[in-house]
């Protein structure tokens, strides 16, 4: 079964007719997918999930796919809900949970967007895929795309990390490193796609990848038995995952499986790059481009989310906040979290870690509330960044091993 019923902007509310491909609206707002959740309602429950697949696809009645053969899985979804005893000891927090979407394919939540915004493709019949990307996105669209037989044409900074970069070779895609930010490949891909016949997937300019991501917020509520935490802390780039999970949680109080209760929503940026962070503290409605942006934390390196407006939104009304931390700190965050908890987790899970100690030790946070940490990614794929807190000794065995890998 399936629901979907029209596309809506959100910002203009003019609806777009389903079964046709779609980028933003012709006022610059990102669209929205609607559902008959009435529908879904009447014919279907929770207690369905019992039977469903192990994957994210076990909420296919509120995903825009109509015809299963349609969807495009690498087994992405339903990742573990993790209980951290040691760091919450450490940092003051009771009841701690890492949600590890660095089990998914590819190694990072990027997953799940690019499973649902492949398997649109396959069924609106769009055969060649353009994406601009911090790193992961571009890596899992390889892989879906190579798994649906689709062209893929990636642009991305070349100073990406490794992994991103031999993953999307390996996948056979067509990958073009670009001296800029995401930004920057961005401005490529809308200039070429016309000519080249390519459909733009970036962040938000397509509709599809923030219903994959919105599944965190369903699996969310259904490994906490229908029960949301007090505090969600998600690590802030284009913001697709907090929109989508904050969407999901509207679809949820419709179809009547949870209450009107919202978590406070955290968004953590990066000290380098935190165009989100001085909107929230300025009080405006947008963000503004954030200039000559850095950080180590790649997926956070976004000087101008599209979505800024509907991330604020969900950060205000749920009264949550918007916080940065330093590359320092994220990284000392992520090492001491794998010496603690056995977790190594992507610098942008990192950067959580390092904000909710922040937010502990402010009084902003008690330590009795029940917080999920988002951890997006796994910590493998950053080598690099890591490689700085280790650096090899020469000499001994370890110093044979180092002639044949050139230190940077
Ligand atoms: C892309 C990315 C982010 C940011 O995600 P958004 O939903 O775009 O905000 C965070 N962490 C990792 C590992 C990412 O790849
Ligand atoms: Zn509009």
């Amino acid at each position: 079964m399936n629901t979907l019923s029209h596309l809506e902007c959100s910002r203009c509310l003019k609806r777009f007719d389903k079964g046709l491909p779609h980028n933003l609206c012709e006022c610059g707002g990102p669209l929205l997918v609607r559902y008959d959740l009435g529908k879904a309602r009447d014919n279907w429950n929770r207690d369905w999930l019992q039977r469903a697949p192990s994957t994210m696809w076990r909420y296919a009645p509120v995903l825009p796919v109509s015809r299963p053969e349609n969807i495009v899985s690498l087994g992405e979804g339903f990742t573990p809900l993790l209980r951290s005893r040691r760091t919450a000891a450490r940092i003051g927090a009771r009841d701690l949970w890492i949600k590890d979407e660095g089990m998914n394919p590819t190694g990072s939540f990027k997953a799940r967007g690019l499973s649902c915004a492949v398997s649109m493709a396959v069924e609106l019949g769009i055969k060649k895929l353009a994406i601009p990307s911090a790193g992961n996105a571009a890596s899992a669209m390889a892989a879906y795309a190579a798994s649906a037989g689709l062209e893929a044409h990636i642009f991305m900074p070349r100073d990406v990390p490794q992994s991103n970069y031999i993953e999307c070779k390996a996948y056979g895609a067509h990958v073009t490193l670009v001296d800029g930010l995401i930004s920057d490949c961005a401005k490529i891909v809308a200039e070429r796609k016309d000519g080249e016949g390519w459909f733009d997937v970036s962040t938000l300019k397509e509709p599809y990848r923030i219903e994959g991501k919105k599944t965190m917020g369903y699996e969310l509520a259904e490994q906490f038995q229908w029960a949301l935490p007090d505090v969600i802390f998600y690590p802030t780039g284009g913001g697709v995952g907090l929109i989508g999970m904050w969407k999901a949680f509207q679809e949820m109080e419709t179809l009547g499986w949870i209450s009107s209760k919202r978590p406070r929503m955290i968004a953590v940026q990066a000290e380098g790059c935190q165009p989100v962070v001085r909107a929230f503290n300025e009080k405006t409605e947008r963000s503004e481009f954030w200039q000559e942006a850095q950080t180590l934390a790649s997926g956070l390196r976004v000087p101008k989310p599209l979505g800024d407006f509907l991330i604020l939104e969900a950060v205000r009304f749920s009264e949550g906040c918007a916080i940065a931390v330093s590359d320092e700190e994220l990284l000392n965050a992520g090492v001491q979290l794998a010496t603690d908890d056995g977790l190594f987790v992507a610098p942008e899970g990192a950067a959580c870690v390092a904000a909710l100690e922040k937010l502990l030790a402010s009084g902003f946070l008690k330590p009795e509330e029940k917080i999920v940490i988002y951890n997006t990614g796994c910590g493998l794929k950053y080598l690099e960044a890591y490689s700085t807190r280790f650096p090899r000794q020469s000499g001994g065995e370890e110093g044979k091993l180092g002639g044949l890998i050139t230190p940077r």
